[in-house]
């Protein structure tokens, strides 16, 4: 559940009835999530734990006659009215690409969707700050969907009562896909992944090549994970992704050669210990991504051992040891997120912390003791402001569970 739920439920319901009046009969809900640890691994094939966090998307709305979709969004004008037998893609950047792309690949996936309806969006996820809200509003969608039975039953599922991992697995599929060929971002699974799968209280791991996945506790009670903007441009960021990408594959191109593979290899089939006995002869900026890389897959296979183990201020040292690797090696920090990084370990409560996402600008995420997350609040506040002249925002979340679906008790028709 979201934060602020009631206001948001509220909002959704005024929301809908002036829009297309009367009730919902159903809600689909789904999280935003935030990278924990694995920073730039998931195109590496390598190893990441994220946490679904309570700020969500929610998907009210009813069937309607015939088989036209319509979505508004509580914080969009218009209603976007489209056929359900012949979907075609809005401009770029607009919301309803992602909205229409998820009925698009639901149809793809499980055949075509069983009526019209009528949907409202409303969401406590903040936009384009790395929490991805876009996942969450696909995640949210999908579920609205198959909440009102419009979504075709697979082989051996009946979607409207359980939904297991192995059906979640395929709609986290099933949404990237939508996400990389119908909207037009090429992003890695995690995303879905992590709004479909989360669970309160508990980071979520995954293998990015292998799609092994687990739930790991992060204790009782959980710490607070507390995501803070630096309020620095994104901009920044411009073409540095694509730049990093190409200098980990200076020493894929290395290795691709002498190590035996299946499949497309990837920079995590190296081993840190082989790149360093290597390091005199590799490319001087590529060995320093790589070990970044590799060093942060191992951080992530010790931050699995370190919460099966319940040992959360280990898992936190090994955030701050993630962020010291992205700011040598990778170079994907800034003197603001340095600095913002800095002001929490010098507040009450951290247990750890890093830059989140693909860095330059945006976020952090930083573990804290759950009694304290306030006071470490305000303590970031005041003194990132101190440092950089700029007031960040500061979400303090919860691990929270996946996507879900519900009946509101009005007769859906
Ligand atoms: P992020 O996923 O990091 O928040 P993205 O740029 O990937 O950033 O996704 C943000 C986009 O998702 C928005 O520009 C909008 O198109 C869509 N979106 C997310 N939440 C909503 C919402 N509540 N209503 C309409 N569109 C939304
Ligand atoms: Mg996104």
């Amino acid at each position: 559940m979201p934060a602020s739920w009631d206001a948001l439920a509220g909002r959704a319901r005024a929301a809908f009835a002036d829009r297309f009046g009367g009730e919902p009969a159903v809600m689909g809900c789904a999280p935003g999530r935030v990278e924990l640890l694995g920073n730039h691994t998931d195109y590496n094939g390598g190893l990441v734990i994220a946490a679904a966090i309570d700020r969500a998307t929610i998907v009210l709305g009813r069937r309607a006659e015939g088989r036209e979709g319509r979505f508004a969004s509580a914080g969009f004008g218009e209603i976007d009215a489209f056929p359900l037998d012949a979907i075609e893609r809005t401009e770029p950047g607009s919301w309803t690409r992602y909205t229409r792309g998820v009925c698009w690949a639901l149809t793809d996936w499980a055949g075509p969707l069983v009526s019209g309806f009528d949907a409202i969006i409303a969401g406590d996820v903040p936009l384009g700050a790395g929490l991805s809200s876009s996942a969450s509003l696909q995640a949210a969608v999908a579920w609205f969907l198959i909440q009102l039975g419009l979504v075709p039953n697979r082989p051996g599922t009946d979607f409207t009562r359980d939904i297991g991992d192995l059906h979640r697995m395929e709609l986290a599929m099933t949404l990237r896909r939508s996400e990389n060929e119908f909207v037009g971002v090429g992003s890695g699974l995690l995303d879905q992944f992590s709004s479909l799968f989360g669970r309160a209280d508990h980071a979520l791991f995954l293998d990015c090549e292998t799609l092994v996945h687990d739930r790991l506790p992060l204790g009782n009670p959980a710490p607070a994970i507390v995501v803070c903007d630096s309020k620095t441009s994104r901009r920044l960021a411009d073409g540095m992704y694509d730049q990093r990408r190409a200098e980990c594959e200076r020493i894929v191109d290395v290795y691709r050669d002498r190590i035996p593979h299946k499949g497309e290899f990837r920079l995590s089939w190296v081993r840190l210990d082989q790149l360093e006995a290597d390091w005199d002869h590799l490319d001087p900026v590529g060995r320093l991504r790589a070990r970044h890389v590799l060093s942060e897959n191992e951080r992530v296979r010790q931050g699995v051992e370190a919460l099966k183990a319940g040992d959360v201020p280990a898992f936190g040292r090994l955030m701050s040891a993630s962020h010291a690797s992205s700011r040598d090696d990778f170079e994907n920090s800034s003197p603001a997120l340095d600095a913002l990084v800095e002001s929490a370990a010098s507040s009450p409560g951290f247990l750890g912390g890093k830059l989140s996402g693909a860095g330059w600008a945006g976020c952090t995420v930083n573990l804290v003791r759950a009694e304290q997350a306030d006071a470490f609040a305000e303590s970031v506040r005041t003194d990132y402001a101190r440092r950089t002249g700029l007031v960040p925002e500061v979400h303090v979340c919860r691990a929270a569970d996946g996507a879900f679906g519900r009946d509101l008790g009005v007769d859906a028709g």
